[in-house]
């Protein structure tokens, strides 16, 4: 079902399409296929609601975050089976991200109250200078499947905390947790039209908000191709824009690292979501001199993974989100056995009936990874983890630099000063020093190059929702 403007409605052309589950193939529910008929009444309705939602004070719109936060958590077993079922990831995983939602709903319902302005001493006696910050306007937001309630919280809270009024364009693949939260959203009353949900056929829905003059901001998470597409197409009306797009992660390991925390650290960082974040580690660079101590390390964890239908609670990795992302992964891999590199755990689709239908791959490790191998540069979005070699820092260095994208970069060492010269000079907007899972509500998300513009959680995320407006004042 969409929801606009308040009320639950089918798609006006009255078309639906499945929603699958990934580990076992069947159809979970057929739901409405929206368009642009409904990207557009949605644009309407939070058009409509701007006025008075904007006016609400900082602590009026505190109460709906802070309440949806509560129930997201008194609900989270329910809410995350409907992620496990219709994205795939292991239940446990699922409701740390039901939980990480409600942190963002949390903070943003705090952080609403503290948009200051300024006051600016001014160069002449008779002038006063008075910086007031605004909500921006109606915000068109399009999110992912790999964190089906995470990504819409973190977009949601920040926008209706500053007072905007929201479109909301969920994956195709994963509307049905989308739909649970707008419920809850319903249920406490929020005023009608201030967030709507459209969902369906993404090229038209993302087309009526591009093109909508009053769509003051477009934030998006999603694939770098898909974003660049859009910020061309913001360009068009001059829309404020955030784009949380893909990454190439390095992961680096140095000889004085605790080797067996970097281990855990791979694990938690290369594995969570079956390799699907954008903040999922894709290079592995170990320092020669124990490299080969570290790879069986690594494996030694690897055998405790457990593949399988996330809903279990033993599983620990649960199927790619389609065959597309199978075929990707084997891509890759075959890529890189043709140019050299070895498999030394992993490999291929696991055996059995259990795995007969979904869409399952085994965590697997490469070894004498190379930069002329597709994995160094491309995501591959699946549980592949190439290891490459380095001999000094200087190496690493520019190894980790070298691609286009910029998201996140994580590295393990004990050496005070190695973590100040590594930080300030390794290009991405998220490093991780011996920690694998840096994402926080109160801190900034985001990346440079080509992994995007604009950050989101924290004080940072709510910049993002809100303009400035310079009053200057000339005394009598
Ligand atoms: P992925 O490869 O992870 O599915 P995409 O960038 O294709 O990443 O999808 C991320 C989000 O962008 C999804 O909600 C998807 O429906 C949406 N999307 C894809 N293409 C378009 C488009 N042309 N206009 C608007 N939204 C789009």
């Amino acid at each position: 079902m969409q929801y606009i403007n308040g009320e639950w409605c089918h798609a006006a052309s009255g078309e639906t399409y499945p929603v699958y589950n990934p580990a076992t193939g069947e159809v979970i529910e057929q739901i409405a296929r929206g368009g642009k008929e409904e990207g557009n009444l949605a644009i309407e309705a939070a058009k409509n609601a701007l006025p008075s939602w904007s006016k609400k004070t900082a602590k009026e719109r505190a109460f709906y975050l802070k309440t949806v936060s509560e129930k997201l958590r008194e609900r989270i077993d329910h809410l995350a089976t409907i992620i496990t079922t219709e994205m795939g990831k292991p239940i446990a995983e699922a409701k740390g991200e039901v939980n990480l939602a409600a942190d963002y709903l949390e903070w943003y319902a705090e952080e609403g109250k503290r948009v200051y302005g300024d006051t600016i001493p001014s160069s002449s006696e008779t002038k006063r200078i008075i910086v007031l910050r605004q909500p921006v306007g109606v915000v068109g937001a399009i999110t992912p499947w790999n964190f089906p309630i995470a990504m819409l919280a973190r977009k949601i809270a920040p926008a209706l905390a500053a007072g905007c009024t929201v479109v909301l364009k969920p994956a195709e693949s994963t509307p049905l947790t989308a739909i649970e939260v707008m419920k809850i959203f319903h249920e406490i009353g929020l005023p009608k039209g201030v967030l709507n949900l459209v969902h369906g056929e993404a090229a038209p829905i993302g087309d009526a908000m591009m093109e909508r003059q009053e769509v003051r901001k477009i934030t998006f998470t999603g694939s770098t191709k898909v974003g660049k597409e859009l910020a061309a197409k913001a360009a068009a009306t001059m829309k404020k824009i955030s784009m949380e797009l893909g990454g190439h992660a390095p992961f680096i390991i140095f000889e004085d690292a605790d080797l067996e925390k970097a281990g855990e650290g791979v694990i938690a960082s290369k594995f969570r979501n079956a390799g699907q974040t954008c903040i999922c580690t894709n290079r592995i660079y170990v320092q020669k001199s124990m490299a080969e101590r570290f790879s069986e390390i690594l494996i030694t964890k690897m055998e405790k993974l457990v593949v399988g239908n996330g809903l279990q609670p033993e599983v620990t990795i649960g199927p790619l989100i389609n065959e597309a992302a199978i075929a990707k992964t084997e891509d890759h891999i075959s890529d890189s056995i043709k140019k050299g590199a070895k498999v030394v755990y992993g490999g291929k689709k696991p055996a059995g009936e259990l795995y007969e239908k979904g869409h399952f791959y085994e965590p697997t490790i490469l070894l004498h990874a190379t930069h002329e191998m597709k994995i160094a540069t491309e995501e591959t979005f699946g549980p592949v983890a190439p290891i490459f070699e380095f001999d000094t820092e200087e190496e690493a260095l520019r190894l980790a630099n070298d691609t286009s994208y910029g998201l996140a970069a994580y590295f393990y060492t004990k050496d005070v000063s190695r973590v100040f010269r590594m930080s300030e000079r390794l290009q991405y907007g998220i490093i991780g020093i011996n920690d694998p899972v840096p994402t926080t509500a109160q801190a900034p998300f985001g990346g440079i190059k080509e992994s995007g513009v604009g950050r989101e959680g924290g004080k940072y995320g709510l910049e993002e929702y809100l303009e400035y407006k310079f009053l200057s004042l000339e005394l009598e």
